[in-house]
């Protein structure tokens, strides 16, 4: 297969899991809620397939939490189950990435 090819390949799949997951609810590859294994909720920029700030496992990725200050695993989060209040204390807390 041609560079061009596979890189094409690449590229289809990523649209394709990306549309998968918003079928499902969740806004991936933008900014989206994450919980932490500790139940702090935060945003972040989730881009599927690309390790941007942490392990990218699928539907969990390591990564620092910004509310509890640690390393934890995190899971994104319907924002539609979320009070009002939950998705303030969520966006009021971005994952700022520092290298
Ligand atoms: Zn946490």
């Amino acid at each position: 297969m041609k560079r061009s090819q596979s890189f094409g390949a690449v590229v289809g799949l990523l649209v394709v899991a990306t549309v998968v997951a918003r079928r499902r609810g969740y806004r991936i590859g933008g900014n989206v809620v994450v919980r932490c294994r500790q139940g702090h909720l935060s945003t972040t920029i989730w881009v599927p397939g690309v390790k941007l700030k942490g392990l990218d496992l699928g539907l969990a990725k390591l990564q620092h939490c910004p509310v509890g200050q640690h390393w934890s695993l995190v899971t994104p989060v319907r924002e539609s189950t979320l009070t009002d209040e939950e998705l303030r204390s969520a966006k009021s807390h971005h994952d700022l990435w520092v290298p």
